[in-house]
């Protein structure tokens, strides 16, 4: 974990998502349709899987039954491998 390449991509509508990225794929926003745009590469930072500090406001419930604190830049919660829904901003 944490070993990947992440990108931040941005939409249109200054949606943005952090993940990782194959070369020539097209990823779209779920909920507008919009194309996201790489906008930067992230640094890997070892071990932690991610890059936010661990404080309250990047952290968010996975909504499984562990009830578990998961970092925001996350695209599956670290406890239980669930697919984390997209961030609303
Ligand atoms: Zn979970």
């Amino acid at each position: 974990m944490g070993a990947r390449q992440k990108y931040r991509l941005r939409a249109r509508s200054d949606r943005e998502v952090i993940r990782e990225v194959e070369p020539g794929k097209t990823y779209v926003d779920r909920e507008s349709g919009e194309e996201f745009e790489v906008v930067s590469k992230l640094l890997p930072l070892a071990p932690s899987p991610s890059e936010l500090p661990w404080s309250v406001e990047n952290l968010r419930l996975c909504g499984c039954s562990l009830e578990q604190l998961a970092p925001k830049d996350l695209n599956d919660c670290p406890h239980c491998g669930r697919r984390l829904p997209a961030i609303e901003r």
